[in-house]
């Protein structure tokens, strides 16, 4: 048998179940907030990421699937989602004279190590807002996140942390100071460090390594350079985040390496999936627009990581995600059959029951083990007896109580005691 390849995952029935419960909470929180969705293409020329993503990230540097498409142009599966989105809304003009709240879900691809919570291709939902300079976006970016965190049962599992590069001549000056100070000390760094005192050095402040660390205990600090209007839009932040109940952490050691990032940078962490504990990452990147080739214009947004927020909420709630099968439908006569499939097709017009009609024969001992097997909440039997006089059996497979019910009521029934049974939503 071919194998799948490494680091694509499958995501079979059990899982899935939960990850659709997990993704449209997600998107149902955006469209809340009204954000308008927005479905972008998996792949773009490669430039697109060399100059939005920036050439000297890890991302462009070595971990992007990149192809010749047939004509030769170098094409690549996207590796997040913000090149593109700004990309789109600047191609149909809706950036032009307008703002912009946008989110989109789905597939990004990155080779990296495989490990839980790291996969080659994994899912983000990601969040974006055009045309807003002020620290109110950012706070709503992050109030989005906290909605998402309490509609999941995740708040107690999760902390913010907040930081501020201040604006970009700021940045640049820290930039400069830093690399300054490290570049006598160049030896002592990590390898990865010392290739991004060259090109990314902010990076260097996100190092795991001990060695690195110590060296920047002693380095220009990052606030010190902050300018006056870069502490009031952070402090305004701040307020705003108070005013919310949103909790959160001052690091100053939080940046996104970008040179078009500016001001507020944000993480959501938890400490219950081990090292893969950023499940969300965002800030304000004012300059992106402008670099990929429209008009200067302030944007903020975040990627969230759905493979590990579904791996958390798995982790706090350990109960299965319930079965996608409310009703299993057991007919003990072929001849039933049309009669069966016109009920069940009267069930599912509800648009609240999912049904599923027995297939393959045999007995009803044997139907209703297969409704045991699919966690269905009822069993619905047609029999001889209740073809005979006209009537349904309704059994409630946890108690096993059964009940006869008339045709015309069994859907109002079926939807009353469905209430308090959480049929699918
Ligand atoms: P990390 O430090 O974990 O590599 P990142 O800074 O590369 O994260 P972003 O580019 O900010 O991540 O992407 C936003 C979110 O997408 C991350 O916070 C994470 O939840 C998720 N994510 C990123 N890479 C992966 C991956 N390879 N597998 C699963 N989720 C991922
Ligand atoms: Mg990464």
């Amino acid at each position: 048998m071919v194998q799948a390849v490494r680091g694509m995952r499958d995501v079979l029935p059990a899982e899935a179940r939960r990850w659709r419960y997990v993704e449209d909470r997600l998107c149902m929180t955006l469209r809340q907030f009204a954000y308008e969705e927005v479905q972008l293409p998996l792949l773009e020329f490669t430039e697109l990421f060399a100059r939005g993503v920036g050439e000297s990230t890890d991302i462009v540097e070595k971990e992007m699937y990149t192809l010749a498409d047939r004509d030769g142009d170098s094409l690549s599966l996207r590796p997040e989602g913000t090149a593109g989105c700004v990309r789109a809304l600047q191609e149909n003009g809706l950036l032009y004279n307008q703002t912009q709240r946008v989110f989109y879900t789905g597939s990004m691809f990155r080779y990296e190590k495989p490990q839980r919570g790291r996969y080659r291709q994994f899912s983000q939902v990601g969040a974006e807002a055009f045309g807003f300079a002020g620290p109110d976006v950012d706070a709503e970016l992050i109030a989005i996140g906290a909605h998402c965190w309490q509609v999941l049962g995740l708040t107690n599992h999760v902390r913010l942390e907040i930081n501020t590069l201040g604006s970009s001549d700021a940045r640049a000056a820290y930039r400069t100071a830093l690399v300054e100070y490290l570049t006598p000390l160049a030896k002592q760094l990590d390898e990865d460090s010392q290739r991004r005192l060259l090109t990314n050095p902010l990076r260097i402040l996100d190092s795991k390594n001990n060695a690195t660390q110590a060296l920047l205990t002693q380095a220009p600090q990052l606030t010190d350079f902050v300018d006056e209007a870069g502490h009031v839009h952070f402090n305004t932040l701040r307020t705003l985040l108070d005013e919310l109940g949103v909790g959160y952490v001052v690091n100053p050691n939080l940046v996104r390496g970008l040179d078009y990032y500016a001001h507020t940078v944000f993480e959501w962490i938890t400490d219950d999936l081990g090292s893969q504990g950023t499940i969300c990452g965002g800030g304000r990147y004012d300059g992106l627009v402008q670099q990929l080739g429209g008009k200067a214009m302030p944007a903020a947004g975040f990627g969230m990581g759905v493979d590990r927020v579904v791996l958390l909420h798995e982790s706090v709630h350990r109960e299965p995600v319930k079965s996608a099968v409310d009703i299993y439908l057991c007919y003990t006569q072929s001849q039933y059959l049309a009669f069966a499939s016109e009920i069940a097709q009267q069930l599912r017009a509800t648009q609240k029951i999912a049904v599923r009609v027995h297939m393959g024969g045999g007995n009803l001992k044997k139907q209703l083990k297969r409704a045991d097997g699919c966690d269905a909440n009822w069993a619905l039997i047609i029999g001889q007896q209740e073809r005979e006089e006209d009537f349904i059996t309704l059994k409630h497979m946890a108690t096993g109580v059964q009940e006869r019910v008339d045709r015309n009521s069994l859907v109002q029934h079926v939807l009353v005691h469905s209430a308090d049974a959480d049929v699918t939503e």
